[in-house]
């Protein structure tokens, strides 16, 4: 069994990266830029923005956030991104979700102008995907196809099972798969019998929410397994969506939680914002 370690390959892959802005800042003098949007006291996001900060530090990529209160208005929060898309040195705009309840999310991640959506989730950029033309592609399924890339999974003619459907991991990684050359099933709350298309898989991508939601007896031996979930039981213990160690042996290539695709996904905003900043400073432009 290997175990697919996101921690490591981001680590390479954001050292490479610290490298090409280091070499573009001695060239042009600039430096990409990432806002982060945060709204409320949601404690999990702080800690999410944090690691996004700390990240965008180590990658050289210079990084703002912009908190804004729990009892933010849509006007306030719109003026704000209004704002960051027309900031010059801003490249990326991260919304970070949850908002609180008073907001429409669908109407500000709309006016997140798609050039800087480097979080993949302006329509625009998800109907690009879906018509398979170039765009940001949402940071949690980029993450996984480079692990599943890197780790040498092959895709092409396999049977992939995606559980969740949400616009934010499931949709995307079921269109990402699809690209690849997978053969897709995308299940979900109102799937019956879900075992049979489980029993099947040669890859399954579990998108849920729920502590040990896949175990061993759904799985076929030699099965590859991305687990996106992220849960914290009351003992403050970060779990996936997968009982690891009771299916672990069952599978060719497995991620651990913590420590899987979170670390991925951290990666793919900062070589988003990377590949924003270039289109910017393209002599093509
Ligand atoms: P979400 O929007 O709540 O979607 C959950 C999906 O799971 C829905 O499509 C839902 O089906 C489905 N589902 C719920 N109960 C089910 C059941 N009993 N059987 C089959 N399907 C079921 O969640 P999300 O945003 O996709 O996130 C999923 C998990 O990934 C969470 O733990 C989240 O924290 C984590 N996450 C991790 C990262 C990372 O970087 N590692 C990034 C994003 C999310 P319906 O559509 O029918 O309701």
């Amino acid at each position: 069994m290997i175990l697919m370690d996101g921690n490591s390959l981001s680590k390479n892959r954001l050292s490479e990266l610290r490298s090409k802005v280091d070499a573009e800042f001695k060239k042009i003098g600039k430096r990409p830029g990432l806002a982060v949007v945060r709204v409320g006291d949601f404690a999990p996001s702080k800690i999410y923005v944090g690691k996004k900060i700390k990240a965008c530090e180590a990658a050289g990529i210079h990084s703002v956030e912009r908190h804004l209160p729990e009892t933010a208005t849509q006007s306030q929060v719109s003026e704000l991104i209004h704002q960051l898309n027309e900031d010059k040195n801003i490249h990326g705009i991260l919304l970070q979700l949850p908002l609180p309840k008073q907001l429409s999310e669908n109407k500000l991640l709309e006016i997140i102008s798609p050039q800087k959506d480097v979080d993949g989730l302006h329509p625009l950029n998800l109907g690009r995907l879906a018509a398979r033309l170039p765009g940001f592609v949402p940071c949690t399924p980029l993450g996984i196809m480079s692990l599943l890339t890197d780790y040498k999974i092959t895709i092409a003619g396999k049977k992939a099972v995606v559980i969740g459907r949400s616009r934010i991991v499931g949709r995307p990684i079921s269109l990402l798969l699809d690209q690849a050359g997978a053969t897709v099933t995308v299940v979900h709350s109102q799937t019956p019998n879900m075992d049979e298309f489980l029993e099947d898989a040669d890859i399954i991508v579990v998108a849920v929410g729920k502590p040990h939601f896949l175990s061993k007896q759904k799985v076929k031996k030699g099965v590859a397994i991305i687990d996106v979930g992220i849960n914290r039981l009351e003992s403050g213990k970060i779990v996936g969506d997968v009982d690891f160690e009771s299916i672990k042996d069952q599978t060719s290539a497995i991620t651990p939680v913590p420590g899987g695709v979170g670390p991925m996904t951290i990666c793919s905003l900062l070589e988003n914002t990377w590949t924003s900043f270039l289109h910017e400073n393209s002599p093509r432009k």
